[in-house]
């Protein structure tokens, strides 16, 4: 199987309004969708953004029988601390194909939020990191970690900033090892918002503590950045020695080959 897109939001999210068949046009393979669980979400005015998981199962039930079963379910979390037991009560009983784990928020304000450009980004990021590795010590059914850097995306670090956090991003790291999860390389993350470099000091400190796992995901909200530069972020993971990324079906690996 070729690697596909494994970070994709559908009308199913509220930031977006795309079609599963827009997405299916853009391939004969397999599609996943990843939709948002937020609870308290800063930007739905503070009330929960919760995937309506019957409406979401019933349409790709229907399309899977129109389109050869190519679409896989998917989620992702976005990790607070106080909607963690939402989070476990939502997820039970529930069936996914791939969990995505993410934190946007610290159940005050998004991190991509303005407000953010008025704190000292050495605590947004000393706050930020402690919420990662507590999202991953925590959740026990995710795949991935995603984008690393959504909550210093405000900020314009530059690698030797990121450097100083490197306690904590090992921490952070090691727990994503631990968990058998794998790293999202965000490619929107990457070639949008400029964290090339940020990415290629991650991974390469992510392999140093023995992690193997790699998750190419563009997080498009529409088809215009279905695998955003996917060729680039292959790229880099080859010229890392990474020959495979890890796919999830009922959230169990498959290995998909970068050639
Ligand atoms: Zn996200
Ligand atoms: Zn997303």
């Amino acid at each position: 199987m070729t690697y596909y897109d494994q970070h994709m939001h559908t009308h199913f999210s509220p930031d977006s309004s795309e079609t599963f068949e827009n997405y299916l046009e853009q391939t004969d393979g397999v599609i996943v969708t990843t939709e948002h669980l937020d609870f308290n979400d800063p930007y739905n005015d503070g009330t929960d953004t919760v995937l309506d998981y019957d409406a979401y199962i019933e349409e790709i039930e229907g399309l899977n029988l129109q389109y050869g079963g190519r679409i896989r379910r998917g989620i992702e979390v976005g990790y607070t601390r106080e909607s963690f037991p939402q989070i476990q009560s939502y997820l039970e009983g529930k069936s996914f194909d791939v969990v995505l784990l993410s934190v946007h928020q610290n159940g005050e304000y998004d991190y991509l939020m303005p407000v953010v450009d008025t704190k000292n980004p050495k605590d947004v990021m000393n706050e930020y990191y402690d919420l990662c590795l507590e999202a991953v010590r925590n959740v026990d059914q995710a795949n991935v970690f995603a984008h690393f850097d959504y909550g210093i995306r405000r900020l314009g670090v530059s690698v030797e900033e990121l450097k100083e956090f490197e306690p904590q991003l090992t921490e952070l790291l090691k727990e994503i090892v631990r968990k058998k999860m794998a790293l999202e390389l965000n490619t929107r993350s990457m070639y949008e918002y400029g964290n090339v470099d940020l990415y290629r000091y991650v991974i390469q400190l992510y392999l140093q503590l023995g992690g193997t796992r790699f998750s190419l995901g563009s997080d498009a909200h529409s088809t215009d950045k279905y695998r955003y530069h996917f060729e680039d972020a292959a790229d880099l993971l080859r010229e890392n020695g990474v020959i495979s990324v890890v796919q999830y079906r009922n959230q169990e690996e498959e290995l998909a080959r970068l050639d």
